[in-house]
């Protein structure tokens, strides 16, 4: 990895006339930080648009899938039987392993929608665990100058959230509702990202538009920050993974083989089981040979 900072500019996908996601992870020009393989901002949206938030029943493998929010609620269903509404500041965290079907739901009330949604690759011994799904509304939470901070994954400053992976991960929400400078401590040994969702910010002299993943320098010991009034950002960091995820659809995976057979077992509707009040199943595309790698 270089020594300066890198910035990535998302790519941007329309999942409905009108209705992008940003895709801050994985590009062409870094495709994991630590075991983060995936990285989406959708929203803010509201009204008829939202819809397109509404997602039918699709399976996942390898992976863990974190959904974070800034605004809105959404009703999360899966193969295990869970039926979980989450809300701004709340963690939902399913661990696909050998394999889950989930589907999203717009929250009853939910007006508006904005927020993140992760995939954190399991490590080898991970990989093939059973599926498991958790929700944590009661994470750690505190204000350090001027800035509300919200730990939903690791351990940071002492704190530690209650969601359980598989290998050594941070994820931290920044929030400035007024301007704010800070420095914050990072570990040497873990790979740090700063995603800004909205406002603007300074980091090690580095400006930061919204909707860009700053990639911090190696090893770095503390960052810079600078907010401006109104900031939201997520720092994410980990361990540098050291396998290599082939990622295709849903699936994280290590080989073609892998793929190819939890797309066959999708289409046969084995393995993943059934989601109770999931709404329509989603087809996996045709298999694509040209895989590419998800690693680095
Ligand atoms: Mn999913």
């Amino acid at each position: 990895m270089a020594d300066a900072t890198l910035i990535v500019e998302p790519k941007r996908s329309e999942i409905a006339p009108g209705v992008a996601v940003l895709r801050a992870l994985p590009t062409r020009a870094r495709r994991l930080v630590g075991a983060w393989c995936f990285l989406d901002h959708f929203g803010p949206v509201e009204g008829a648009a939202m819809r397109a938030f509404d997602v039918g029943v699709h399976p996942h493998i390898g992976l863990q899938t974190a959904t974070w929010l800034f605004d809105g609620a959404l009703l999360h269903r899966d193969s295990l039987g869970s039926a979980q509404p989450i809300r701004a500041g709340e963690l939902n965290l399913m661990t696909a392993g050998s394999g889950i079907a989930h589907s999203e739901h717009l929250g009853a009330d939910a007006r508006c929608l904005h927020g993140l949604q992760f995939w954190i690759a399991l490590p080898e011994a991970a990989r093939a665990i059973a599926p498991r799904f958790e929700h944590h509304a009661g994470l750690p939470q505190w204000r350090e100058g001027g800035v509300s901070m919200r730990l939903f994954i690791g351990e940071y400053a002492g704190r530690q959230s209650p969601a359980r992976t598989h290998s050594p991960l941070l994820g931290l929400e920044l929030h400035a509702s007024a301007a704010a400078a800070l420095e914050l401590p990072l570990d040497p040994g873990f790979e740090h990202a700063l995603y800004l969702a909205s406002g603007h910010a300074r980091c090690d002299g580095v400006e930061v538009s919204a909707q860009r993943l700053l990639v911090l320098r190696e090893a770095a010991p503390v960052a810079r920050l600078e907010f401006a009034a109104g900031s939201c950002a997520v720092l994410i960091g980990g361990a540098p993974f050291a396998e290599a995820p082939l990622m295709w659809w849903n699936f994280v995976a290590r080989d073609r083989d892998e793929i190819a057979a939890a797309r066959e077992d999708w289409m046969a509707r084995r393995r993943f089981g059934d989601v109770p009040e999931g709404g329509a199943r989603i087809d996996a595309p045709p298999f694509d040979l040209r895989l590419r790698a998800g690693g680095r």
